[in-house]
């Protein structure tokens, strides 16, 4: 993953505004207040809340 640490110190949750955990794997970050999971695809946040996934993930080798 290349996305620049300042820019993810920006990122917030879209529900929350919280301050988000960066995971690598799988790729993405997650929000512990909403207990939700935002991927990360080719480097590109998904930060739609329809798109995001339970967190913990129960299927780690889920894939989209
Ligand atoms: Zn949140």
């Amino acid at each position: 993953m290349s996305l620049d640490p300042e820019f993810v110190a920006l990122l917030r949750c879209p529900k929350c505004r919280g301050a988000l955990q960066q995971h690598k794997a799988p790729s993405g970050f997650a929000c512990a207040s909403c207990a939700v999971f935002y991927a990360v695809d080719d480097d590109l946040p998904n930060f739609l809340i329809e798109d995001a996934k339970p967190w913990p993930l129960s299927a780690p080798s889920e894939a989209r």
